[in-house]
């Protein structure tokens, strides 16, 4: 049996909401994407640990969508059950700790900090996409980051079950977690911020970084963020421009005319688009400088 018919027969009369041939075009910042098999939308964390049992049981592929703001899902689909965490919205504050379920999107989870006087999220506010996301990816602009504020992470992990990760032993390190290993899926993470600060002092701190993302950043055409990360000793975006690349175009992808960093989707992108301009872009870098440039933006199928 197809790993689908079976987890179909076994959802059955399960409350959990399933999607079929769900186009991942939908749940990315890209807009790019073809069809999921399946998509999972648990409603809370106990949901989430079922569906990864039974997935890990019955060896079923996954992925853990959270804002899809750092995914690009190739145009034949994936043939996997997307498991989407955007119903973990629980949000509490105690003193100076905040915990937050996986699919608490960043903007909001900087607002409700900033609201309370709580210190040390403003670089988060700007930053597409989801508490898991962030953990995964180790998210972080204008000197800030996840690491510096995380204090731990209830986490799945597949041969632990949900347990209680503290940061010591959460690998984070420049936009890479030991979930970027492919290890585990996190459920919620609590957070230490500075208390006592003026809360608004912290919106016009946020306003101010919103201003200069608006100014700096192709915003206003869909993308996932920073195509690649940060080589050692240089900037991506500015490399990218000192060989001429920007405006570069291969299909629907292009090299944003604003910031040489990004790559957009001008509109009817595919997928094949996107890494053949990448791969362009690698290709011309190191030739032109010697820097070989890795990819912050992860691709995922076919499968
Ligand atoms: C306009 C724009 C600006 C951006 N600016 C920044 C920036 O300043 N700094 C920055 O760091 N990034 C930036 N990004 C990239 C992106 O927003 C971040 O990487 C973000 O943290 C991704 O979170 P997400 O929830 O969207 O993750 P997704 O894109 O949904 O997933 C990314 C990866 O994380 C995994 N994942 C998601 N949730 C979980 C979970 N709960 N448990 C385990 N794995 C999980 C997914 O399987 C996938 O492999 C930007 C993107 C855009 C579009």
């Amino acid at each position: 049996m197809l790993w689908y018919q079976d987890f179909d027969r076994r959802m059955q009369g399960s409350p959990i909401r399933v999607l079929q041939e769900e186009s991942m075009s939908a749940h990315t910042t890209f807009r790019i994407g073809g069809p999921a098999r399946r998509m999972a939308v648990p409603g809370s964390a106990e949901e989430v640990r079922l569906l990864l049992e039974l997935a890990e049981e019955h060896r079923w592929p996954t992925l853990i969508l959270g804002g899809g703001s750092n995914l690009l899902v190739s145009d034949q689909g994936i043939d996997r059950l997307v498991i989407a965490t955007a119903g973990l919205r629980e949000l509490c504050a105690e003193g100076e700790t905040l915990t937050a379920g996986a699919g608490v999107r960043l903007s909001r989870l900087a607002a409700f900090a900033a609201e309370r006087g709580l210190g040390g999220l403003s670089f988060a506010q700007g930053i597409p996409g989801t508490v898991g996301g962030a953990v995964f990816m180790n998210a972080g602009a204008y000197g800030g980051e996840m690491a510096q504020v995380v204090e731990r992470v209830t986490a799945w992990l597949p041969d632990r079950g949900v347990c209680t990760l503290p940061r010591e032993e959460l690998g984070f390190a420049y936009r890479h977690s030991r979930f970027s290993e492919g290890e585990g899926v996190v459920l919620a993470a609590e957070l230490r911020l500075e208390g006592g600060r003026d809360p608004a002092e912290l919106q016009s701190e946020m306003e101010e970084l919103r201003e200069r993302r608006r100014q700096r950043q192709p915003l206003e055409l869909p993308s996932a963020g920073s195509t690649f990360k940060r080589p050692v000793g240089h900037y991506a975006g500015t490399l990218i421009e000192s060989c001429g690349l920007k405006g570069l175009q291969v299909g629907g992808a292009q090299v944003s005319e604003k910031h040489a960093g990004f790559v957009v989707n001008r509109g009817g992108a595919s997928c094949a688009d996107v890494l053949a301009l990448m791969e362009e872009v690698q290709r011309r870098v190191y030739e032109e400088t010697g820097v070989r440039l890795e990819p912050e933006v992860r691709a995922v199928g076919p499968d």
